[in-house]
C-alpha cells in the first residue's frame, strides 16, 4: 500500500474546493494583459478595500518582526463593542472559513454527524468531511434551505447544522422568523452554525438581529467575515460569535496565532469605516439591479439574490464559461455545486457589469 492510500478514508474522499479562476491565470492562458481581464468570480469588493483599514495597516507595518497577538485583544474589544457581546464570546479566524473549520473540529469526529443544506457553501462539506463525521444533506427548497427538512434531519449523533443566510452561491435567504423558530427546535447539544458573511448587504426591511439570539441559544454560533462588504478577501479575517464556552472550545483547535497582524489592524479599522460599508451596500444594490436588468433583456433565468453576487441559467455553462474567458471575463461555474447549466456572477463595477453583460451576449450568439 502507498503513503497516499495510507491516508484515511475520509480525507481521502474529500473533492478539494474550486475557487473562481485568478485573474493572471486567464490573462496568462489568453495572452491577454490583467489589466484586460474582469473578475467577477469571488465575491470580492468591486470598490476595492476600506480605506480605513488601508491606513490602520500602513501605520502597523514597521511591526511585522512580531508575532501577532495570538489573544486579539485590542479586535476583540472593538466587536465587543460593536455587538454588545463579552470578548470571551468571540473568535477570531484566518477568514470565517477558518471559524467554521474550527467549529467542524471542535464538535465533530468520526462517530458523529453534521447537517447542511444541498447548494450550501462548499467549505461546509469540507469541513465535515475532514473531521471524518458523516454529511447528512437535505435537498434544498427552491434552491434554498428547507429549514423544516433540515429540522427532521438532524439524528442522534447529530453535532452541528451549517445555515448559510444569505447563501452562496444561490443568494437565497431565510427571513428571521423562520430562523428563530427553528433555533426553538433544535436540541441544545446540537450546535447552529449561521453563516453570515453577506449580512451587510441585506436590505432594510429584512434585517434581522442575530447577536441577540445568542442569550437565548448558546448553542447558535454565528460567523462574519471581513472578505466582503469590508473588502479585504485577500488579508483573511473573520469571526465567530457564541456563547463563552463554545468560544473557548474552537479556541482550543485553532493555531495560536491564526490572525496575522495587519488583518488584526485592518480589521479594526474596518469596523470604524462605517462610511465605505454603507457605499459598497448602496453600490451592490445599484449593480445588483443593473445585472438582473441585463440578465432579463437576455431571457436568462436566475435565482433572486440577497448577497452580492447571483446565479443564472444559461444551459451549456462549460461552454458560455469558456467564451465568457475567450473574451477576458471571468465568473463562476457552478458545475462543483452539482448545477452544471449555471453561472455565477459577482456584482462588479458599473464598468464591469456591463462589459459582462455585452461579453454573455455575445458568448450566447456564439
Ligand atoms: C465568502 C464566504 C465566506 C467568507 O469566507 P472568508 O473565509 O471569510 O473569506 C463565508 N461563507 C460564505 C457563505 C461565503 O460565501
Amino acid at each position: 500500500m502507498s503513503l497516499a492510500e495510507r491516508a484515511p478514508a475520509h480525507v481521502r474522499g474529500i473533492s478539494p474546493y474550486v475557487p473562481g479562476k485568478p485573474l493572471e491565470a486567464l490573462a496568462r492562458e489568453t495572452g491577454l494583459r490583467t489589466q484586460d481581464v474582469i473578475k467577477l468570480a469571488s465575491n470580492e469588493n468591486p470598490l476595492g478595500m476600506s480605506p480605513g483599514a488601508r491606513a490602520a495597516m500602513e501605520s502597523a507595518l514597521g511591526e511585522l518582526q512580531r508575532y501577532p497577538d495570538g489573544g486579539g485583544f485590542a479586535l476583540k474589544a472593538e466587536l465587543a463593542r460593536a455587538h454588545g457581546v463579552p470578548p470571551e464570546a468571540i473568535v477570531l479566524g484566518n477568514g470565517s472559513g477558518d471559524v467554521l473549520e474550527l467549529a467542524a473540529r471542535a464538535f465533530l469526529a468520526p462517530d458523529a454527524s453534521a447537517v447542511c443544506s444541498q447548494y450550501a457553501f462548499a467549505v461546509y462539506p469540507l469541513a465535515v468531511m475532514a473531521t471524518g463525521a458523516r454529511l447528512i444533506e437535505v435537498p434544498a427548497r427552491a434552491w434554498g434551505h428547507d429549514i423544516a427538512a433540515l429540522g427532521d434531519a438532524i439524528a442522534a449523533d447529530t453535532r452541528v447544522v451549517f445555515i448559510a443566510n444569505p447563501n452562496n452561491p444561490t443568494g437565497t435567504f431565510l427571513p428571521a422568523a423562520l430562523i428563530e423558530a427553528f433555533l426553538a427546535r433544535v436540541p441544545g447539544d446540537v450546535l447552529v452554525v449561521l453563516d453570515e458573511a453577506y449580512v451587510e448587504y441585506l436590505p432594510d426591511e429584512v434585517r434581522y438581529d442575530s447577536v441577540a439570539w445568542l442569550a437565548r441559544h448558546p448553542n447558535l454560533l454565528v460567523t462574519r467575515t471581513f472578505s466582503k462588504i469590508h473588502g479585504l478577501a485577500g488579508l483573511r479575517v473573520g469571526y465567530a460569535l457564541a456563547h463563552p464556552d463554545v468560544a473557548a472550545l474552537l479556541d482550543r483547535v485553532r493555531q495560536p496565532f491564526n490572525v496575522n497582524v495587519l488583518a488584526q489592524v485592518a480589521a479594526c479599522g474596518a469596523l470604524a469605516d462605517t462610511a465605505f460599508v454603507a457605499r459598497s451596500r448602496a453600490a451592490n444594490r445599484e449593480g445588483m439591479r443593473q445585472i438582473v436588468a441585463g440578465l432579463d433583456a437576455l431571457n436568462l433565468r436566475h435565482i433572486p439574490s440577497l448577497g452580492n453576487f447571483v446565479s443564472f441559467h444559461v444551459g451549456d455553462a462549460a461552454r458560455v464559461d469558456a467564451a465568457l474567458q475567450r473574451r477576458g471575463v471571468i465568473v463562476r461555474p457552478l458545475a462543483s455545486y452539482a448545477m452544471p447549466a449555471w453561472l455565477r456572477v459577482t456584482v462588479g463595477s458599473p464598468g464591469e457589469n456591463a462589459r459582462f453583460l455585452d461579453a454573455l451576449e455575445r458568448a450566447l450568439k456564439e
